[in-house]
């Protein structure tokens, strides 16, 4: 197969998607595949994934949309809408460490009283990506240092906001995701009630399951147990076979 070919040469830069029954092969920019290791930082590949999954299960990274029915996605690195203008991801797909995706279930079945649901924008992120990230913005209040890697990195972060089940429309909130201004701080004051109310309802519901809030983007919860999961570099590609 032509395509088999293709992705032993170039499996990080291609993604394959079926338009009217023909395979299309979309060539990406790479993300660094030979550099991304420079910063000094090691990630978890596959194999070792694979296995401190046998040893320790909650270590297993969750597909949200399955393991959480009724969950919006709007993965934003998998289009060209997000902040690098450019595809970063070749599936628009969220995954969470296990007890990251519990967590959240909790969430969903609080909101869900409300008339509320949530919208993801990102989650489990590889390490390569985090690396293009920061080459792309180099301000590591809003984008995470490759020195370190980020907490979506581990499995351990949620990029998300909160919907009216009726309609899917977005709460109104401060400003857009990934607008990387002090506006988006979650301690900069709103003058409009609904917005600081909003916002208020999003913070409280994921503290009180577990997670905090980043302190300068109001979308961004990291897992409070984060420290427990290493630093994964695993595309989305080897996950979807799983
Ligand atoms: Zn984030």
């Amino acid at each position: 197969m032509f395509s088999d070919m293709i992705s032993s040469a170039n499996r990080c830069f291609r993604d394959s998607i079926r338009v009217g029954g023909t395979c299309v092969l979309i060539f990406f920019i790479p993300l660094g595949v030979c550099a991304q290791y420079k910063y000094g930082l090691k990630p978890t590949g596959y194999p070792a994934y694979l296995e401190s999954v046998k040893q320790h299960p909650e270590k297993e990274l969750v597909d949200l949309e399955h393991y959480i029915p009724g969950l919006v996605l709007d993965i934003r690195y998998a289009t060209t809408n997000n902040f690098t203008g450019e595809r970063i991801y070749d599936h628009a797909k969220a995954y969470a460490r296990r007890p990251v995706a519990d967590a959240l279930k909790e969430v969903q079945a609080e909101l869900k009283k409300d008339g509320l649901g949530i919208k993801i924008f990102d989650a489990y992120r590889p390490y390569k990506a985090t690396v293009k990230f920061y080459e792309v913005y180099r301000d590591t209040t809003y984008v995470a240092s490759p020195y370190k890697g980020s907490r979506h990195n581990r499995g351990c972060a949620l990029d998300l906001t909160l919907i009216e089940l009726k309609t899917g429309a977005e709460l109104k909130m401060p400003t857009g995701y990934d607008s990387f201004t002090k506006q988006a701080w979650p301690t900069t004051s709103v003058a409009d009630p609904v917005v600081r109310k909003n916002r208020q309802r999003l913070i409280e519901v994921m503290e009180k399951h577990g997670f905090r809030v980043n302190s300068s983007e109001w979308w961004h919860f990291d897992f409070n147990g984060w420290k427990n999961f290493e630093v994964l570099d695993i595309d989305f590609d080897l996950l979807n076979r799983l």
